[in-house]
């Protein structure tokens, strides 16, 4: 048994379950929201779990050892391109789910601080989200790796859809998106773990908690915290803590309609 798999628990013995109605009532009284999302809120959207079966990993052959590797990537970014194009393809085909919609309509409404997503989709931003923290970077922004011109999205699919290895308009370096990889530090953990301390409600959307250091995040809340997702998750109960082994969609659609939002 791995170390992590000894803190995972299952979700069906627990007594601590939440309504979505009651959830809407924690998300009307608090005043310092917070959600952090994984894997499983952008499964409904179509984006493939990168390691499941469908996984872009195993029906691609790609290996997320090198595609992910810094050093690899520097070496030759051509496997990292090819993931790419592959990966933004699929993005181009799929929507953000209601889930996504909710969070960002809760966010104009005022009533969340902001999302902190282990997701690499930028699903978020698209839904309209602005104060969203991605620990494993994303592909919403991209920077030349010698003079650190940044670029926006739109830029950065236009030159990989125009070169093997997109490079710098100004100074022909590498272009690098904000992605995470292996051998990189997350960004904004503390940031992250700021705004989870200092939150009065925190949402735990779609993720198993497996994957540190994010899946740390929850235990630093000192408020209630409500999970949803399918599946065990890495948690202990506590007193302050709720489980919804639901579909994330029909959870939140409900709240949404609860909340009249
Ligand atoms: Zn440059």
């Amino acid at each position: 048994m791995s170390p992590l798999s000894s803190c995972i628990y299952n979700k069906t013995s627990m007594q601590s379950r939440i309504t979505p109605q009651e959830c809407a009532q924690m998300l009307i009284a608090a005043e310092r929201v917070v959600a952090m999302t994984g894997a499983g809120i952008s499964t409904a959207a179509g984006v493939p779990d990168f390691r499941g079966p469908k996984g872009l990993y195993v029906t691609r052959r790609y290996d997320p050892e090198t595609v992910f590797d810094i050093d690899a990537f520097l070496h030759d970014p051509e496997p990292f391109y090819d993931f790419t194009r592959d990966f933004l393809s699929v993005v181009d085909t799929i929507e953000p789910t209601v889930t996504h919609q909710f969070l960002a309509r809760l966010e104009r409404e005022g009533e969340l601080r902001c999302v902190v997503t282990q997701n690499i989709d930028f699903l978020h931003q698209r839904a309209g989200s602005e104060n969203v923290i991605s620990v494993h970077g994303d592909y919403w922004t991209s920077r030349c790796l010698r003079c650190g011109l940044e670029s926006d999205f739109q830029a950065f699919k236009d030159r990989v859809e125009a070169a093997t290895v997109p490079h710098c308009p100004d100074c022909d370096g590498l272009i690098k998106p904000d992605v995470v990889f292996f051998g990189e530090a997350v960004k904004g953990m503390d940031q992250a773990a700021a705004e989870v301390t200092e939150a009065d409600l925190m949402l735990v959307l779609g993720s198993s908690l497996t994957v540190y250091p994010a899946a740390s995040l929850p235990a630093m809340a000192r408020c209630p915290v409500i999970v949803v997702n399918r599946g065990p998750v890495g948690l202990a109960p506590g007193p302050d803590r709720f489980f919804v082994d639901e579909d994330l969609d029909e959870f939140f659609q409900t709240v949404g309609a609860a909340m009249k939002i």
